[in-house]
């Protein structure tokens, strides 16, 4: 069932709560894939009832990224979450989640701001203010929904040990399921932003799995020195990568490592032409 308006999913949720169904949300942006169906399929395996969300969230956006061309496939995403079992896509207009005008600054709008810590590197650092959009629409989410249960893909690692963050420290009643990254079996991580590639492109995309992979089984023959693990880095990169990070950090808190252990992510950010591409392992 496809629905546009807070009331109309309020209404839904009220009616479950009353036979004390429990509820899974899938937050996501559209142009579903299979990374998005397997966060889907679970919530529908655990859950009575799924909500999948399906919104281009304009505060996560910063000035000069790409929401006027983020894909927008509304009819495709609504029959994948049909058949995957979905009871509710709920694909809200910006004006319906922020109000008339929507106007998006802070100044005019209350955000849930994530702590300096943890926002302060890794994405967060060229994309200031991203993960107060990302917070401020998923708080918005949970209270629309009421979740019992809230699905997220380790894809986006970053988001997901800040939402955790966000929950914990809001008492938010709702248990986050991480889910892990789904790849193509050449190894890339299936993102809507692959849609961006060109075919030579996603050959050049390779780069961010085989370094992660390889990081991995140095790790995994004894080498724990974070000096000697990026080196590893190098020799899969060439003209066509803009390296933005590859950094290792503790999987609860961000903090950085100087050598590797069982809770250490690496994660990886390049830019392939214009497009920017994440990816992230744990070393466990
Ligand atoms: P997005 O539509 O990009 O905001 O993603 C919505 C949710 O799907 C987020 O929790 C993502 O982490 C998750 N997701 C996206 N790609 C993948 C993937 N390849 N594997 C697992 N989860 C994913």
């Amino acid at each position: 069932m496809l629905v546009h308006t807070i009331d109309e999913v309020r209404e839904k949720i009220e009616e479950w709560k009353k036979q004390s169904l429990t509820v899974g949300l899938v937050p996501t942006m559209g142009a579903l894939h299979d990374g998005h169906l397997s966060l889907i399929k679970k919530s529908v395996e655990k859950c009575d009832k799924t909500v999948v969300s399906v919104f281009v969230n304009p505060i996560q956006f910063c000035p000069g990224e790409d929401l006027d061309k983020y894909p927008r496939t509304l009819d495709a995403d609504e029959k994948l979450c049909n058949d995957a079992g979905a009871d509710i896509v709920f694909a809200p207009s910006p004006k319906e989640m922020y109000g008339e005008g929507h106007i998006l600054s802070n100044d005019f709008l209350t955000y849930v701001i994530p702590p300096f810590f943890y926002t302060n590197k890794l994405c967060g650092k060229s994309r200031v203010g991203h993960f107060d959009g990302v917070c401020t629409v998923v708080n918005k989410l949970f209270n629309i929904v009421q979740p019992d249960f809230a699905f997220f893909g380790e894809k986006d690692r970053q988001q997901l040990i800040i939402l955790k963050k966000m929950v914990k420290d809001l008492n938010i009643p709702v248990e986050i399921i991480p889910c892990p990254i789904v790849r193509e079996e050449s190894g890339l991580a299936l993102s809507s932003r692959n849609k961006y590639l060109s075919d030579d492109d996603k050959i050049h995309a390779l780069a961010l799995s085989k370094i992660l992979f390889n990081i991995k089984a140095c790790y995994n023959k004894g080498i724990t020195d974070v000096k000697a693990l990026t080196e590893t880095a190098y020799s899969y990169l060439n003209e066509h990568h803009s390296l933005e990070y590859l950094e290792f950090r503790d999987a609860q808190d961000l903090e950085e490592k100087k050598t590797a252990d069982d809770n250490t992510i690496v994660f990886i950010a390049l830019k392939i032409g214009d497009v920017r591409l994440i990816d992230n392992i744990a070393l466990k």
